[in-house]
């Protein structure tokens, strides 16, 4: 690129454009690393646990819910008979000894069959009461994720809402700088900038760069001193615009 020549106070508004530049990209990199988005990541990890949680506890329900029905059943039959054979007993009809003792063997077996199936129901009861508690755990944890999850998407987007309207007025600004700056100069600006990933223009602050803070040598500050206001100087450092204001001490 030649030479680029611009006025003193083209060049001091690009030390405005470099400020809104910079400002522009605080915002951006604030609205990629918002403590909210990694905020809303793990919570929403959490929900999917939860969720897993509550499948598990459903299902085991379920199952424990089959298991009770069978064995209440089972309950009822062994009642069923055993009342069968204790109305056969008292209604006399079994007189043949060996049938008597036959059948009040079956009744002695079957109400031990009937206090063990009843062990076994009140078991059941007991884990299913277990696992309905942690069904209503993994309920009220899913609930309070979930209100976690709608606060934590609130602040964000109040966040989010602030650094739309920070940078809509820096970006406008930014279009009334650039109005003020030549075509020529923008375009060294913004190719510095894009090759430098940052600032495309620093002042000249006390003999030092006031983008890569390096001391100019007294030959360098010299030949500014020497240059004509209207001359686009660069830092032999940084290769940043250097422009000059009435503190860079020369
Ligand atoms: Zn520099």
């Amino acid at each position: 690129m030649p030479f680029v020549k611009a006025s003193p106070e083209a060049q001091l508004r690009l030390l405005e454009l470099a400020d809104l530049d910079t400002e522009l990209a605080r915002l951006s990199h604030r609205r990629r690393t918002l403590p909210e988005n990694a905020e809303l990541e793990q919570l929403g990890e959490r929900a999917a646990k939860v969720r897993d949680a509550i499948t598990i506890a459903d299902t085991n329900l379920a199952d424990l819910d089959r298991d009770l029905t069978r064995a209440e059943k089972d309950v009822d039959q062994v009642a069923v008979r055993i009342e069968k054979d204790n109305q056969r007993l008292n209604a006399g009809q079994v007189s043949n000894a060996r049938e008597l003792e036959s059948l009040q063997s079956e009744v002695t077996s079957l109400r031990k069959r009937q206090g063990d199936l009843e062990e076994i129901v009140l078991d059941l009861m007991e884990r299913r009461e277990a696992a309905q508690a942690l069904r209503d755990g993994a309920a009220a944890e899913a609930e309070a994720a979930g209100a976690d999850t709608a606060a934590v998407t609130a602040r964000r987007d109040a966040a989010l809402a602030e650094i739309d309207e920070q940078a809509a007025k820096a970006t406008a600004a930014r279009a009334e700088v650039v109005a003020d700056v030549p075509a020529e100069l923008l375009a060294l600006y913004d190719k510095i900038r894009a090759s430098s990933g940052g600032l495309g223009a620093a002042p000249l602050r006390r003999g030092q760069c006031g983008g890569c803070r390096v001391a100019l040598s007294t030959v360098d500050l010299n030949a500014i001193r020497a240059a004509a206001p209207d001359e686009v100087i660069r830092c032999e450092e940084c290769r940043r615009i250097l422009v000059r204001t009435a503190d860079s001490g020369l």
